[in-house]
């Protein structure tokens, strides 16, 4: 009996180094801690390993709204064929699992439109439908996908050989004006609020819009919004926030604060991409910085010469500002995320295996797939509980 725990306990906590062992990597697992040089099958060999040890998770997709709304999609991949440059349908159960990806935080992204009172009644109502349709859609794949509250969730689903569902809202325009509707849709789930797209909302101001900024920043609404999440122990993205808004959240939040998909301007200028200095306030606050993979935030190349290679230059611009410990990766598909080599949630691991190329530990790795984030995440509970 006590051996048959003891297989259990090995099988259970030490699963990436066995089966490191048992391809024969171990080797390479531990020149990889050494950050020696690997070969090409080699950083294969460890990636695999690393994909199975630690929870791995992608911190943004818009996948939510095709899964709702296969036509939609159908429509896109039509259009692909017809020579369109957007790749659609990047995300999957099946995806996730060849690309060694456990977790996704899927997101329900609304548009950014009027703030009259009907047209922000009519996006709430968007919101909670399709809210309401993506959990029906992962409660009919129960065999392939659960949903996940919080941290802890994550690795109990891994272990069940599930795919990872997190809830998101991609735009804080259903909430209003209306306090309640953060309670309400945290208690329906959702766990993580991207503040506002590319223009103003009640909440706050964006990083894209065309119009001078309203608030210079957040508005007073906003300004509760904040104090709200925090209390709920909801995750604040600032991603596509103005650089005035990420200034005023990290002076009022209590918690810590992140940014889901962004690349960094000092690669690539572009308004949707952090200063180094917003990324070490970030950082300084505790928070962390998952990089986008979406070809405009990480070169001026055209779209068939931009590479994994390109993802992992911001990458290890991020970890050169604020160390290992504040990064991690969340690639916007189906939202414009994608470049040559990762096309898909199925190619997940060329990742890995160009950043251990590049030194980066097998520990660097499991943090920079989900340690950092659910670290974070825990410190966002944390703070609620004494509030
Ligand atoms: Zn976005």
């Amino acid at each position: 009996m006590k051996r048959y725990l003891l297989i259990i306990f090995l099988s259970v906590f030490c699963g990436g180094v066995l089966s490191a062992q048992s391809t024969g990597c171990a080797e390479s697992w531990k020149k990889a801690e050494n950050r020696e040089p690997l070969t090409e099958a080699e950083c294969v060999a460890v990636a695999d390993s690393i994909h199975k040890r630690y929870v791995t998770l992608d911190s943004h997709n818009d996948a939510a709204l095709y899964l709702n709304h296969p036509e939609r999609l159908a429509r896109k991949v039509r259009n692909n064929a017809a020579g369109y440059t957007v790749v659609s349908g990047q995300v999957s159960f099946e995806k996730m699992k060849e690309g060694g990806l456990d977790a996704g935080f899927f997101a329900i992204y609304l548009g950014q439109k009027a703030l009259d009172q009907k047209s922000l009644d009519s996006v709430y109502t968007l919101c909670s439908t399709e809210l309401d349709l993506f959990k029906k859609y992962v409660g009919d794949h129960a065999e392939e996908a659960e949903i996940a509250y919080c941290p802890s969730d994550l690795a109990k689903i891994k272990a069940k050989g599930k795919s990872i569902v997190v809830l998101a809202i991609e735009n804080g325009y259903p909430i209003g004006k209306e306090l309640s509707r953060l309670d309400e849709f945290y208690n329906r789930g959702v766990r993580y609020l991207t503040l506002s797209h590319n223009s103003a909302n009640c909440i706050c101001d964006a990083s894209m819009d065309k119009e001078p900024e309203r608030y210079g920043g957040l508005s007073d609404f906003g300004y509760k919004v904040i104090k709200r999440m925090n209390r709920l122990g909801m995750i604040i993205d600032v991603s596509h926030a103005s650089s005035s808004t990420l200034a005023d959240v990290l002076e009022c939040s209590k918690a810590p604060v992140v940014a889901t998909h962004s690349g960094a301007w000092e690669m690539k200028n572009h308004k949707r991409n952090l200063t180094d200095d917003e990324m070490r306030a970030i950082a300084a606050k505790g928070g962390v910085i998952q990089c986008a993979t979406g070809r405009f935030f990480l070169s001026h190349l055209p779209k068939k010469d931009v590479t994994v290679k390109h993802l992992v230059d911001h990458i290890d611009h991020m970890k050169k500002i604020v160390g290992p410990d504040h990064i991690g990766l969340g690639t916007d598909f189906d939202g414009g995320g994608g470049v040559v080599g990762l096309e898909d949630c199925s190619k997940m691991k060329a990742i890995t295996v160009e950043m251990l190329k590049r030194g980066y530990t097998p520990e660097e790795l499991g943090k920079f797939w989900g340690g950092n984030f659910l670290r974070v995440w825990e410190e966002i509970i944390n703070v609620s509980k004494k509030m």
